[in-house]
């Protein structure tokens, strides 16, 4: 019973519970559910108010009477016109390059097209009566090259190989036999002749007389036209067709032409360097080329074998495929168009921009110009760098070398010094040497941004290419800049830098088994970098007048300026400016010690007002060091030492400047008269900069003339410089 009764009261009592606790859930629930409602609404009601009507944009709709609102007419403007012009050249650019992949396509519809041509009438009666012809005509052409002399000489037999597509006459393989004994007998030699057939000439006939060969096949007039195709753009359907057209026209009408080149066999390939051997004749620096179409540069030759490095990629090349003379030395290309784009060692385009249509080819390696040719280094070349227009002057025409520790900011003053070029009338060429791809783009973009890739041409070998084009790379851009040079211009070649520059130089010598020596450097590090930087000069009148100032950039190992390649570069270059850690690490950038740095031959191209405000700039603060380290000791000082200390502090915050910041010349000359005259004692150095922005202020509102004045450069007499003390007097009162 009891538990009836306990079930009854349970029951009772969840009952009472449900009845009261259900309306308060419900009211529970219905507030919250109107919260949410409500919050919904009003997320509604807002994102109703952010989109705008979707109306087609029409500048000139927008009223103009707002300032802000025109300005950022203008920008959307300039936007869209961007993106239109990017779409355009985006839009021609794959265009150019489905053309350029046909290119490739259009070699092998060619070739069949042309075997089949050969292969039928008339043709192919045509193409074979003029054989004998044509051996009459190589026949006249055969004399024996200074390597076939040598070959003879420790070797009487000389091969000789008379190649064809189809079988020859008895009477033609005679008369090659009688002529080529005839030549060799003349020296004193014997000749082997092999007769051989080859279905891949399609037509005509080879004659290879030790490496020489005498090609008028039409394997060979083919590969000249393919070549012709690839150097020239064929940017439109239209060029498409009218070279396929001429194709057709000329082979239909072929006329052997004769080249006489000499052939080689790779022996062995290894690391970016190959092995060869033939090519009797060639030279150091030649270029030569193998079967699958990449290019090399020789740089070693021995009795039995030549060495080279190769330029491209190196796995398609095989030991036993042939080598070919292409004829010439290696060389970039060079011209107008080269401003303001990318470039690699060899001179393609690396940036993505489209194609380089430059038809000038510069050597890479070319002479000095001779002295009489030179002129002396008499016009100023500013860096925009107050520490360095003042204590080291460069010229134009100057090699000033920039050493230092990594990370000390080699790099940023020539990028300043880039930059300050704009409206001078200088070209800029910065070779990248094993650097970071990022860090060439980076400067690249700092470049575009201060107005300099207009005049500035980039020739980047970086990190992750071969040691043979950071090699070369330096050499290219000198030949890049030479073209402007003699052409009158004036000319800032910046190597950054040539201590990657010598490594990759090593690992090629290395790999060549030349002899190291200290440092495991080759023994011909010095010349490979004095040939470099002599080709920098001011040219004379006669030659137009034109120069190229030199920056190359050294980098040391923990300050170590006695290492073989800093020393090497120093005793080459006409000064050096010496950057510190410590110095840069105590934030006085640029890091410029002043003890070390020299210009040697900048000082009679400075202004003679520069001259004049930087002459006790040098003593004061060699003066300021000394007695700093003294005093660092004692906390005794006396006045005068303390304010030799104080004015010393002044003039080294002056020195200070951001990147980015080029001073000219009046206003460097300008603050260091201020500095140096005192007129900076109560300033604090933390207000340095204010103090340096107001003076130039302040000097450009109210003293115009005064500026005007030491704009010209002229030395000041004493009428300026009492004008300045007053005008500074003045300025120290208001501060
Ligand atoms: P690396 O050895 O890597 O080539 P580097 O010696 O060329 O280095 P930079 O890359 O030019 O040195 O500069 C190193 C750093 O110092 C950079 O971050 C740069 O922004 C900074 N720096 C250089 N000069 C200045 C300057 N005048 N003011 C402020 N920062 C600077
Ligand atoms: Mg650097």
């Amino acid at each position: 019973m009891e538990i009836q009764y306990v079930l009854i009261n349970f029951f009772l009592l969840a009952l009472l519970i449900v009845l009261f606790c259900r309306k308060f859930i419900l009211k529970l629930f219905r507030s919250r559910r109107e919260r949410i409602c409500r919050e919904l609404d009003e997320v509604e009601q807002i994102e109703n108010a952010l989109i705008p009507e979707i109306t087609e944009p029409s500048f000139e709709e927008i009223p103009s009477s707002n300032n802000g609102v025109a300005e950022e007419k203008a920008i959307a403007k300039e936007k869209i016109l961007q993106i239109e012009a990017f779409g355009q050249r985006e839009c021609h650019e794959i265009h150019r390059i489905m053309i350029e992949k046909t290119k490739e396509c259009f070699f092998d519809i060619m070739q069949n097209k042309v075997a089949e041509i050969f292969a039928s009438e008339p043709y192919f009666s045509k193409m074979r009566a003029k054989e004998s012809a044509l051996i009459d005509e190589i026949l006249g052409m055969i004399k024996l090259t200074p390597g076939d002399m040598a070959y003879l000489k420790h070797h009487d037999v000389l091969y000789v190989t008379l190649t064809s597509a189809h079988k020859l006459s008895e009477d033609i393989v005679s008369r090659v036999d009688r002529a080529t004994t005839e030549l060799l007998n003349s020296v004193g030699g014997k000749t082997s002749l092999w007769v051989k057939e080859d279905s891949e000439l399609i037509g005509g006939l080879r004659l290879r007389i030790g490496d020489t060969v005498y090609d008028g096949t039409v394997s060979e007039a083919l590969y000249h036209f393919k070549k012709g195709i690839k150097r020239d753009t064929i940017d439109t359907d239209d060029a498409a067709k009218e070279v396929l057209e001429e194709f057709y026209e000329k082979a239909k009408n072929f006329i052997a032409k004769i080249s006489v080149y000499q052939l080689g066999r790779v022996m062995q390939i290894s690391d970016g360097i190959c092995w060869m051997d033939g090519l009797a004749d060639i030279m150091y620096g030649e270029v030569i080329e193998f079967e699958c179409g990449e290019r090399g540069m020789v740089l070693d030759i021995q009795p039995d074998r030549i060495g080279c490095v190769i330029f491209g990629e190196y796995e398609h090349i095989e030991s036993g495929s042939r080598v070919r003379r292409v004829g010439r030395i290696a060389s970039v290309p060079v011209g107008e168009a080269l401003l303001g784009r990318v470039v690699d060692a060899v001179g393609n385009p690396i940036d993505g921009e489209g194609h380089l249509s430059v038809k000038d080819r510069r050597p890479i390696e070319c002479n000095a110009p001779a002295i009489l040719d030179r002129a002396p280094v008499k016009r100023p070349m500013h860096t925009g760098i107050k520490a360095i227009d003042a204590l080291v002057p460069i010229g134009r025409g100057q090699r000033e070398l920039i050493i230092g520790d990594r990370q000390t900011g080699k790099t940023a003053i020539a990028v300043d010094t880039i930059i300050n070029q704009n409206g001078k009338n200088t070209i800029c060429i910065y070779v990248a040497i094993g650097q970071k791809e990022t860090t060439v783009a980076e400067i690249k973009e700092k470049l575009q941004k201060y107005g300099a890739m207009d005049y500035t041409v980039i020739v980047a070998a970086n990190a992750s290419g071969s040691a043979a084009t950071q090699y070369i790379a330096p050499f290219a851009g000198t030949a890049m800049a030479e073209y402007f040079m003699y052409s009158g211009r004036d000319v800032l070649i910046v190597y950054d830098d040539l201590s990657k520059h010598a490594v990759a130089y090593r690992e090629l010598s290395l790999l060549l088994h030349r002899p190291s020596g200290r440092e495991a450097y080759p023994g011909d590090i010095f010349y490979l970098h004095s040939r470099l930087l002599e080709r920098s000069a001011c040219l004379s009148e006669e030659l137009g007048g034109g120069s190229i100032t030199a920056l190359p950039i050294i980098e040391t190992l923990a300050g170590d300026i006695s290492a073989y390649i800093p020393t090497n570069v120093i005793s080459i270059t006409d000064g050096q400016i010496f950057l510190e850690s410590e110095l840069f690490n105590e934030g006085q950038r640029p890091a410029i010690n002043v003890g070390l740095s020299v210009s040697r031959v900048g000082g009679s191209a400075q202004t003679k007002l520069m001259k004049q405000m930087a002459a006790s700039l040098r003593t004061n603060l060699a003066q300021y060091r000394e007695l700093a380290d003294f005093t660092q000791l004692g906390t005794d000082i006396d006045e005068s030492t303390k304010r030799t200390l104080n004015a010393g502090a002044r003039l080294m915050e002056a020195l200070k400047q951001n990147r980015y910041h080029p001073l000219e010349d009046w206003q460097q000359a300008l603050l260091l008269f201020a500095v140096s005259e005192g007129y900076a004692e109560t300033v604090p150095l933390e207000n340095m900069d204010d103090f340096e922005n107001g003076l130039f202020e302040y000097f450009k509102a109210f003293y115009m003339p005064v500026v005007e004045k030491l704009k010209s450069g002229a030395k000041a007499d004493d009428v300026l410089l009492t004008e300045m003390r007053e005008a500074l007097k003045v300025f120290q009162e208001r501060l």
